[in-house]
């Protein structure tokens, strides 16, 4: 049996990173956890991971909003586990508001957050993985890298952002058997959409029932929420053989939101 594959996955304390980093343990790789909550809870999501999938999780609790948290995070999962094949992007947060009253100090921790923190790690990552002649990126976009909505214009404009990124390491690290791919999500029913209810209520003065009727699941022709589990398929395909030349791809998982 060949070595076991190394993989990150940041912002893996819940929601689509949880499900990407349950998916990747159980599938035989050992995977560094990363985000932020209670670190009791967080150990026992770390320790039953690590029992029922029979590989080696460990956690990281860098905070992504800063340049150096990012690189050392890099740095230490190198580290620990002597390589690091696998790196999937994937904290984020949202919020939402008309742009005119929207605070600047939310505008920059997005940005820094759902934008900058991608390029960190990836610069941090790059030169590792091109001197191994194998890497395999993903970032978790969203279908608001491809379509925009009122009143997320910091959300939007980051993950716009994310795809560029996504595109240029794909050209990158093309040579190097290092490939980027972005997953572009329509709504998955996680703590950043429920979070995200109260507010667009706010703005656009609807009820619960109107804001998950009328806003989110009116973007989405299927009329159902994706399933962590859709994303997490997604991502065990792209670090799959089959998917060596899918690169600086879009992959839209969103029910078909962004085909109209
Ligand atoms: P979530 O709130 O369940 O998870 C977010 C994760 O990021 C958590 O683990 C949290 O601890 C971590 N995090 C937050 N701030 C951090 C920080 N400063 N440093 C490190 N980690 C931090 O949200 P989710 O819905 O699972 O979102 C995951 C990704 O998927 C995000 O990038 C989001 O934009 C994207 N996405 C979500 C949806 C959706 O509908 N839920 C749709 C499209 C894209």
């Amino acid at each position: 049996m060949g070595e076991r594959k190394a993989a990150l996955v940041t912002g893996s304390t819940s929601g689509i990173g949880l499900g990407i980093a349950t998916a990747f343990a159980r599938s035989g790789m050992d995977v560094t956890l990363n985000g932020l909550g209670d670190a009791g809870e967080i150990e026992k999501i770390r320790s039953s991971l690590e029992r029922e999938a029979g590989v080696k999780v460990r956690y990281d609790g860098a905070n992504l909003m800063h340049a150096d948290a990012c690189a050392g995070m890099i740095e230490s999962a190198i580290g620990a586990n002597g390589r690091l094949d696998i790196l999937v992007n994937n904290a984020g947060i949202q919020f939402v508001s008309p742009i005119e009253d929207f605070p600047v100090d939310k505008w920059n921790a997005i940005i820094a957050l759902n934008l900058s923190s991608s390029f960190h790690t990836i610069r941090a990552a790059m030169g590792h993985m091109k001197g191994r002649k194998y890497g395999r990126i993903i970032n978790i976009a969203s279908a608001h890298a491809l379509v925009a909505s009122p009143f997320k214009s910091a959300y939007v404009a980051a993950k716009h952002g994310v795809l560029g990124l996504t595109r240029t390491v794909a050209l990158e690290g093309a040579q190097f058997n290092v490939r980027c791919n972005a997953i572009c999500p329509g709504y998955v029913h996680t703590s950043l959409v429920e979070n995200q209810i109260p507010d667009t209520m706010k703005a656009r003065n609807m009820t619960r029932e109107q804001v998950i009727n009328e806003v989110l699941l009116e973007a989405q022709p299927t009329k159902q929420f994706v399933k962590v589990e859709d994303i997490a398929g997604l991502a065990l395909f792209l670090v799959s053989e089959s998917a060596n030349q899918v690169n600086g791809a879009a992959l839209s998982v969103d029910g078909g939101w962004t085909a109209q």
